[in-house]
């Protein structure tokens, strides 16, 4: 029960602050989600509506949010995470380098979806001529199926090395005595380390927040970013993700100047239904071997909020829980519709150009799910999309909601991420501090490097 270092948390960044400690300390990695192999989603494997298993094979278990993850690393600095205010851009290149080394080794894939200059600049160009501002970055594409084969390879790898992996197992509280950590306390008995790591992703953020602030954490709020799946035939966006796979859009709406975005491009790809701590949101992703005749993206509505309402997150789940009240998950509106003033019905997105690849979304009406702004910031978004992509306004677009990301707040830490109590480390998504595998990744080996030093 005594160990150098406890990991809370068997996703990206947990594995790899246990790939740098592996051989260097005892390790114990206490996940409370199941082995991956038996990570199967009724929903995904019979087509029904979400079941609401406990804990959800989605979000939970070894390889955490990223194993049924699209995948997509993104190869910069500038996106998925805040850590170059901890570390620095250099320092954060370089460990982005290192972390790309480290999945290679894994089984990622060698192609790296990058452009020439005179394309770019050619991309940016007609980028502003429609108001938006590209944000280019390198993607490489590990693919829903290759990424579980690389965190198989790397569990394997991680008990080769003596690291004791636990699984369906979850950590309630944090130990704590005299301001320094001491352990952790689980549902099967109290495990002790004078280190613990704590990464508990999305999925932990819940009980990660409660943890901080029964132990006198200081945290900030993130916003939240709220808004639609899009789905169109994948010719439409074709000469943009054959060579950017991802392209991520910036506009600043002319009706309220909110800022709103393109996310998660999925060239190929298909929608999913996912379930945020009991609420069922979209999201998407692009299989490594199979491919469909469509591509998504969601367009996301940044907001924050001052005074006196002060808790983005609260907002997000209302908006979403509006979404499965209507639809009892997630609905799907042609845009046609939503711009005639009904709800679509089966018969109506049959006629659609657009095959519906997340085939359990309900017909529904998003004005009634929408405030008046965020469906205003989406209108225009795809109306400016529409001149760098001719085809993306279309009648037949499909619009699946609600897409919501939840930000967890963000805890006060040291530059090596390291919280006010001594030992206590708060890193990746569940600690407000990344928002992507690399970044996620990169957090792992930083605090994981603080404690070897
Ligand atoms: C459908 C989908 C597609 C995505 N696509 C991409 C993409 O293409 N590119 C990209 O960069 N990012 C993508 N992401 C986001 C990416 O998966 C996350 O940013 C990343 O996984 C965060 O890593 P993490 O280790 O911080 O947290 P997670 O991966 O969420 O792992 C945290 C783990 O901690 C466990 N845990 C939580 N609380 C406890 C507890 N109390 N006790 C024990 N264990 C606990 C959870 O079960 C979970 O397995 C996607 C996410 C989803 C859901």
């Amino acid at each position: 029960m005594q160990y150098d270092v406890i990991i809370v948390g068997g996703g990206p960044a947990g594995i790899f602050a246990a790939l740098e400690l592996a051989e260097k300390a005892k390790v114990l990695l206490i996940e409370k989600g199941r082995i991956i192999e038996k990570r199967n989603c009724p929903m995904k494997e019979r087509n029904v509506q979400c079941v609401q298993c406990k804990p959800c094979s989605i979000t939970c278990g070894w390889g955490g949010a990223g194993a049924f993850s699209d995948g997509k690393l993104t190869i910069s600095t500038e996106v998925g995470g805040h850590l170059d205010e901890y570390i620095g851009e250099t320092k954060l290149k370089n460990l982005v380098d290192e972390v790309d080394r480290v999945y290679l080794n894994y089984g990622a894939p060698e192609k790296l979806y990058t452009v020439d200059r005179k394309r770019l600049e050619q991309f940016k160009r007609d980028a502003t001529k429609a108001d938006l501002h590209l944000e280019y970055s390198p993607i490489r594409h590990l693919g829903t199926g290759r990424s579980q084969a690389v965190l198989l390879a790397m569990k394997d790898e991680l008990i080769k090395r003596g690291v004791e992996i636990k699984t369906s197992l979850t950590v309630k509280r944090i130990l704590i005595k005299d301001e320094k950590v001491t352990g952790v306390e689980t549902d099967n008995g109290d495990f002790f380390a004078p280190k613990v790591i704590v990464a508990p992703g999305r999925e932990g953020h819940n009980w990660f927040t409660k943890e901080a602030s029964r132990l006198g954490l200081e945290s900030d709020i993130n916003p939240v970013d709220i808004g639609v799946r899009v789905e169109l035939p994948k010719v439409i966006m074709e000469h943009l993700t054959d060579h950017l796979f991802e392209s991520k859009y910036i506009y600043y709406s002319k009706t309220f100047e909110d800022k709103v975005r393109t996310f998660c491009m999925c060239p190929g790809g298909e929608v999913v239904a996912e379930n945020n701590s009991g609420l069922i949101t979209v999201n998407g992703h692009t299989h490594a071997e199979r491919t469909t005749e469509n591509t998504n993206f969601a367009i996301l509505v940044s907001k924050n909020f001052t005074e006196p309402f002060k808790d983005p997150t609260k907002y997000g789940q209302y908006i979403s829980t509006l979404a499965n009240l209507l639809g009892g998950g997630v609905l799907v509106q042609r845009l046609g519709d939503l711009l005639d003033g009904r709800r679509s019905t089966h018969d109506r997105i049959a006629k659609s150009i657009t095959r519906q690849t997340l085939t359990n979304a309900t017909p529904g009406d998003l004005s009634l799910v929408f405030p008046y702004r965020h469906l205003v910031d989406i209108l225009e978004m795809l109306q400016a999309l529409d001149k760098v992509a001719p085809g993306v306004y279309s009648r037949s677009t499909l619009l699946y909601g609600a897409e919501v990301k939840f930000y967890s707040s963000r805890v006060k830490v040291s530059k090596n991420l390291e919280t006010a109590i001594k030992g206590l480390y708060a890193i990746g998504d569940g600690a407000g501090i990344t928002r992507g595998l690399m970044q996620a990744s990169c957090s792992g080996i930083i605090a994981a490097r603080n404690i070897i030093e």
